[in-house]
């Protein structure tokens, strides 16, 4: 068994992939090819945004509109700990300094609470600016936007939503990526929606913010190639890339729709034996990630070895939150600042997640798991 198996996608929709790669190499262009283009006009009316603009990855993705806005040295982003690096990384590679928020104990997703209550100890301090908010939707579930937009109103925060885990998701009948002042979103090879590379694409509604986004694109040009106007990066995605995601793109809908059956199925044969995720009232999941709470860490080193005996593969998202990670020891985060990261993080793990997962095989793992 795999834990994300892409070959049943591929077999579902090979020649029209094959297709769309042979138009780019009968075309030739490589870079910035009409793929990208017909992409990023899908991608917009799939997220219900005005503007979307495809590039190189996740992380640039959430990289790009921190430079457009001139977020930098002396700012203050907050973000969750419990999250993938590049989520903070890029605060950093930006110039400006993560502030950690700890997360809800049953979404994992940022603590709207202890937001405002992190937000009231940074201008208290007065060292740093509060500038921007990255809320993550872990594992694919939103995070709670009706009550993080009205704190980010109130403190003139821009939102930066990081949708890579959750493009495809729905939040009170908004999609993801429509949430904040602009999204993020990754085509990873293990994302919900992923080519075969990396790949990724910002989400706003705001005309300005797109045309910086289209010169951060490409080195922060300015009328033509040779003038630069700001400090960009190379963040374009391939035309093969693109013409991958727009064969994928038709069947989105009806994976998300498998996953959330699959889900379903997960959770009705668990929860009797293990926390299952919870989703709120009003909210779909993408699920990037299926995750469960075993009792503690010995529980779940018994459970992980159960699966891997019967050639069944688990991971753990993520075992070190980002307040203890080494590359930010410089911020002077302690073990026990961030409880609840901390503490979910020593339980959880993820199973096997993809559209085409059989009932056979969710019975089984789910019998393992029992004994
Ligand atoms: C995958 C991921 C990213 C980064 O995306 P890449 O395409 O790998 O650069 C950022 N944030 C989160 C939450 C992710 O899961």
């Amino acid at each position: 068994m795999q834990f994300i198996d892409l070959k049943k996608q591929q077999s579902r929709i090979r020649k029209m992939i094959e297709d769309n790669i042979m138009n780019v190499l009968n075309h030739g262009r490589y870079i910035m090819g009409p793929e990208i283009n017909e992409l990023e006009e899908k991608l917009a009316e799939f997220a219900g945004t005005k503007h979307c603009v495809a590039c190189s990855s996740g992380t640039d993705a959430l990289l790009m509109p921190l430079l457009a806005w001139g977020i930098g040295a002396g700012d203050a982003v907050f973000t969750t700990p419990f999250t993938f690096i590049a989520t903070a990384e890029v605060i950093s590679l930006a110039g400006a300094t993560p502030v950690f928020v700890d997360i809800d104990e049953d979404t994992y997703n940022i603590d709207p609470e202890k937001l405002e209550q992190a937000i009231e100890k940074v201008k208290a301090e007065g060292k740093l600016n509060p500038k921007a908010i990255i809320p993550v939707d872990i594992f694919g579930l939103p995070a709670d936007y009706d009550r993080i937009i009205p704190i980010a109103e109130k403190y003139d925060l821009l939102i930066l939503e990081d949708a890579a885990q959750s493009f495809g998701a729905n939040y009170n009948s908004k999609k993801t990526g429509s949430f904040g002042d602009a999204a993020a979103t990754s085509f990873f090879p293990a994302k919900p929606l992923a080519c075969y590379g990396d790949g990724g694409a910002i989400f706003t509604n705001n005309d300005e913010l797109k045309e910086l986004l289209l010169s951060v694109r490409v080195h922060g040009q300015g009328k033509n190639k040779y003038s630069n106007d700001r400090i960009g990066i190379n963040g374009r995605i391939d035309s093969i890339q693109a013409a991958i995601l727009l064969a994928k793109l038709t069947i989105f809908d009806d994976e998300i729709e498998k996953r959330n059956k699959v889900a379903k199925k997960y959770s009705e044969k668990l929860k009797d034996n293990l926390v299952v995720p919870y989703i709120p009232e009003g909210s779909i999941s993408a699920w990037a990630q299926y995750s469960v709470l075993a009792n503690d860490s010995k529980h779940r080193d018994e459970l992980m070895n159960a699966l891997k005996q019967e050639n069944i593969p688990s991971a753990i998202y993520y075992p070190i939150p980002l307040h203890l990670q080494k590359a930010f020891a410089n911020l002077g985060y302690e073990k026990g600042d961030m409880p609840v990261s901390e503490d979910i993080g020593s339980k959880v793990f993820s199973l096997p997640m993809h559209p085409y997962l059989t009932d056979e095989e969710i019975d089984m793992i789910a019998s393992i798991l029992a004994k």
